[in-house]
């Protein structure tokens, strides 16, 4: 019954590293957040001890009724989040749900449209070497050349000359919000699932705040830890005459024992995202991304051959271009992580550098909303990250005001 401090201080060590540098800098990456405390303390509980194949009331192990509360508890609070039918909270992560709506909806071979990566769409939206791309045959659509939105119409020629059995609508790097309605019209015409993955703004979805897909779509897909602000993990959320196919696909489809411990942290944060301080989060955090995108159009900013993707953000991400700039992807992150901003590289449509490199970055708010930015740490971090980007930037300067904005919003402030 040793602390992790005594049994293995290795371990310890880089955990409290890890502790440190998220306190010490600014995370300002699109897919991350802050987990409440009370999320991690359920994430640590025993409930990691328990084997609980299959469903509420129906497992295959003894000793389930206390995770059978747990599990249930999250199934119904996803459910009235989002106004869902059916959820399965079990999937290990948003790859995990994305495998297995696909494994419950197709056959391999079975063609499906989704967003090509580099125009913003997810690994597991058909990427080449990835279960979807080699389970099914893809076809990609694109954001258009000039506007850098979601063509539409090339999404409905390419599914009446495919005839898809699933079409794709969701992103990881996108700063839009996309049409479902259209989405689903196309998937009716042609006899296509519509599966929505809304893993990055389904907390603007809970908070009110971005369209929601649950109306339009057979399935929606999500990830708990990215705007909805829960543990790691992945959640699936469907109409009551998909649940039975969706649940067999999770279990025993593509998994074993469910992580209790993490559904358990998961049903903490759907409580926490059905709040109002949560929605108030929300609207900072699109308050946040839509400053930032303002800074990052200003002139001398430009100057230096910046600019912003599409012009600016409907959602939580700014996806910056840097083909015309002295830096390149790699550079930028590197020069950000220097005062103390960690952000990603990030291909961007028709990028001219390979995948490693790249000629964007990805910048999002989630992750300093929770930390409890205002307006005006906004404004001085993206005034950061406008001279960051310029040349002749002064990385000293840049990083005292960089440690500032993390002091005036102290992270985890009980855990050492
Ligand atoms: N779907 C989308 C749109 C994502 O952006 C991501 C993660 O980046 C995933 C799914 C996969 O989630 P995970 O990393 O939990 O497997």
């Amino acid at each position: 019954n040793s602390s992790l401090h005594e049994l293995d201080p290795d371990v310890a060590a880089a955990v409290d590293a890890e502790l440190h540098r998220q306190q010490s800098t600014l995370e300002m990456i699109a897919s991350e957040n802050f987990a409440p405390v009370a999320v991690m303390e359920a994430q640590g509980s025993v409930l990691t001890n328990k084997y609980a194949e299959g469903y509420p009331g129906r497992r295959y192990y003894g000793g389930c009724e206390h995770v059978d509360v747990v599990e249930q508890i999250a199934i119904d609070r996803i459910k009235a989040l989002f106004g869902a039918e059916a959820a399965n909270v079990q999937p290990h992560s948003g790859a995990q749900a994305n495998a297995a709506a696909m494994f419950a909806l197709l056959n391999p071979g079975d063609t499906i449209l989704g967003l090509n990566l580099a125009h913003g769409g997810h690994l597991t939206h058909g990427m080449k070497i990835n279960f979807s791309g080699k389970l099914y045959n893809v076809v990609a659509y694109h954001v258009d050349e000039q506007t850098n939105r979601v063509d539409m119409e090339e999404v409905e020629r390419l599914a009446k000359e495919h005839r898809p059995k699933l079409i794709v609508a969701g992103w990881s790097a996108y700063p839009r919000q996309l049409d479902f309605a259209a989405f689903r019209r196309i998937a009716d015409e042609v006899g296509a699932y519509l599966m929505v993955d809304m893993a990055h703004f389904a907390g603007l979805v809970a908070a009110g705040l971005h369209p929601s897909p649950v109306p339009h779509a057979h399935v929606v897909t999500t990830t708990t830890h990215k705007t909805l602000g829960g543990p790691r993990g992945g959640v699936i959320l469907s109409t009551a005459d998909l649940a039975k196919k969706i649940n067999s696909a999770v279990f025993p489809g593509q998994q074993g024992g469910p992580l209790e411990h993490v559904i358990a942290a998961k049903a903490v944060s759907f409580k926490v995202a059905a709040s109002e301080e949560f929605k108030e989060r929300q609207q900072r955090t699109l308050e946040g991304a839509k400053i930032l995108a303002e800074r990052l159009v200003q002139p001398d900013v430009a100057e230096a051959g910046v600019s912003v993707l599409s012009g600016g953000t409907d959602v939580h991400l700014v996806l910056v271009d840097l083909r015309n700039s002295e830096l390149d992807g790699q550079q930028a992150e590197d020069r950000l992580h220097e005062v103390g901003i960690t952000v990603n590289r990030n291909a961007i449509p028709n990028d001219p550098r390979p995948p490693m490199i790249t000629s964007g970055l990805r910048i999002g708010t989630p992750a300093l909303a929770t930390r409890g930015f205002q307006t005006e740490d906004f404004r001085e971090v993206a005034d950061i990250i406008a001279e960051a980007l310029k040349p002749g930037f002064d990385a000293e300067a840049l990083r005292g005001r960089v440690t500032a904005l993390a002091a005036k919003h102290p992270l985890y402030p009980g855990l050492k």
